[in-house]
């Protein structure tokens, strides 16, 4: 006898686990599958995001950005230390511990629900079945009423850089490491790149990033780009921009890169390689041949612009369909679902999908970057305003950066808003929410903000755009 379930989700990542707990909320019968293995042999709820991406990698950037700063900004506050050294075991037992609380917090929050939290292998069969195989168990068929699957994504890898969990690294390896390592490479100067570069390089190894395109950060807005890369440099990350690595060789724990850029074929060596090159859908074992679920060329799973794949009361979400690879969307498609099945009306406004990089400075981003908003041809005004003149940045010894407001010329509609200096990924959510309310700039300038805070920053660059910044001269 099959077991009956309103909703079977397949996937506990960020997605996954929201899509089911949301379902669960509007009262139906839910199961979600999981077979996420850690390295210690667990299993454990959370996916990609609680393991091995969002959550582990802000632990390691917290740890290494303290060291740093205890290195090298203790003495202008008048702190005095000893030699300041490091325990990299200690730093990973509490990366460790930290993930491992948040993913059992899943469990717990699916027994609150009344979510049931199977763990091992689901597929899903023609006519909204799903085949759980336990971790240690027979396969038994789950009867659906609906299914969701939020599968995720898994690191790209290339064919001349094999991962092999000791020299050549993917990012969930990156972050693992128990050592730092002296010469350290990395593949790809994107958010995961930068980020991994980031923590490495601020415990002591000499980082290169090699980045295949001309452009820094291409996805960002110009201005942002270019004052997060002159920031880099200065703290010392080398990153080679039209640097096209082609071919690597592993010896003795050396790995050789070679890379083609405007002068010829280079080649560096170093300790260690982690490759961040981009993600793919993952999607193994997940369908059977009758699913009647169609992929695109690049793996994504074909879905509808509300997240319905061709199959009837089948949906998917998160890193495995199309848009930004990023939880905070994953999420939002799991509760979209989770309301379409509830008979509700929903939807995820993918133009307000705000980005962050959590680098020293952070950079972040919502809506249109200024080159987007001129190749629509509206006309438009921008404002900006630096940390270096905010209070409560110089207070924190944090005045790189600035923020960046672009509005509409002709009825002042926000359309963007770039931030790169510190807590930027923390600001970006004035602006989000903002934009989701159609703001004009006037609302956020007669918008009362905390002084001194970091948020007057956003204040004075909407001020700025008609040229009325309080605390900086106008330009
Ligand atoms: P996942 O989190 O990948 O979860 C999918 C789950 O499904 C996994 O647990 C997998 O085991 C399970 N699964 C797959 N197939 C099956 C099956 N057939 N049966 C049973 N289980 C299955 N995003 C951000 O928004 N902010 C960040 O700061 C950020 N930092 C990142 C840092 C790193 C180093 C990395 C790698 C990623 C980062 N991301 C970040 C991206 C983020 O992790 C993903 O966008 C997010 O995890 C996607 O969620 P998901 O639920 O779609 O998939
Ligand atoms: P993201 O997709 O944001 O994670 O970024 C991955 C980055 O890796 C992109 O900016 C790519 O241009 C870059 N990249 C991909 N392949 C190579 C390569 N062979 N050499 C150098 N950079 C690469």
């Amino acid at each position: 006898m099959s077991k009956k379930y309103d909703v079977v989700v397949i996937g506990a990542g960020p997605a996954g686990y929201i899509a089911a707990i949301r379902a669960a909320q509007h009262g139906f019968k839910v199961a979600c599958i999981d077979e996420w293995q850690n390295r210690d042999g667990k299993y454990a709820f959370g996916g990609t995001c609680l393991n091995a991406g969002c959550i582990p990698s802000k632990a390691m950037l917290e740890s290494s950005e303290l060291y740093h700063r205890a290195n090298h900004e203790f003495k202008k506050h008048g702190i005095v230390t000893g030699e300041v050294s490091l325990d990299v075991g200690a730093m990973q037992k509490r990366r460790a511990g930290i993930v491992r609380q948040l993913t059992g917090g899943i469990g717990g929050l699916f027994k609150a629900n009344k979510v049931d939290g199977l763990v091992g292998h689901g597929k899903l069969l023609a006519g909204k079945k799903v085949e759980f195989t336990p971790v240690d168990g027979d396969p038994e068929i789950l009867d659906a009423t609906h299914v969701v699957l939020a599968s995720g994504s898994a690191p790209i890898e290339l064919p001349f850089a094999q991962f092999d969990q000791e020299t050549i690294l993917d990012s969930w390896d990156a972050l693992e490491l128990e050592a730092v390592p002296k010469r350290l490479g990395v593949i790809g100067a994107g958010v995961i790149g930068l980020e991994l570069g980031s923590v490495w390089a601020r415990l002591g190894s000499e980082v290169i990033i090699l980045e295949a395109l001309e452009d820094f950060l291409a996805m960002a807005d110009r201005d942002v780009a270019a004052t997060a890369m002159k920031d880099f440099k200065k703290q010392g990350l080398d990153i080679r921009l039209g640097a096209k690595v082609s071919e690597t060789s592993v010896k003795d724990g050396v790995v050789s890169v070679s890379y083609e850029d405007k002068s010829g074929s280079q080649t560096v060596d170093f300790d260690k390689l982690i490759v961040a090159v981009g993600r793919r859908p993952y999607t193994e074992k997940l369908l059977a041949d009758d699913s009647g679920i169609r992929k695109d060329e690049r793996g994504f799973i074909v879905v509808d612009d509300v997240c319905r794949t061709e199959v009837k009361g089948v949906y998917a979400i998160g890193d495995c369909v199309r848009g930004p690879m990023l939880a905070h969307k994953g999420s939002e498609e799991g509760v979209m679902v989770a309301d379409l099945i509830a008979g509700e009306s929903a939807e995820v406004n993918y133009e307000i999908v705000p980005s962050v990089i959590y680098t020293a400075p952070e950079v972040a981003w919502v809506g249109m970057t200024e080159a987007e908003v001129k190749a629509s041809g509206r006309a438009y005004k921008t404002g900006s305003f630096p940390f270096a003149a905010s209070g409560r940045a110089k207070a924190m010894e944090q005045t790189t950066g600035m923020v960046k407001v672009i509005s509409a010329e002709d009825d002042d509609e926000l359309l963007g808003v770039h931030i790169v200096g510190p807590m930027a990924g923390e600001l970006i959510s004035e602006a989000v929410l903002a934009l989701e309310f159609a703001a004009s700039t006037e609302d956020i300038q007669r918008t009362i903000h905390a002084h001194p805070s970091l948020a007057e920053a956003v204040h004075e660059a909407a001020l700025a755009v008609d040229k009325r910044a309080l605390n900086y001269i106008n330009r």
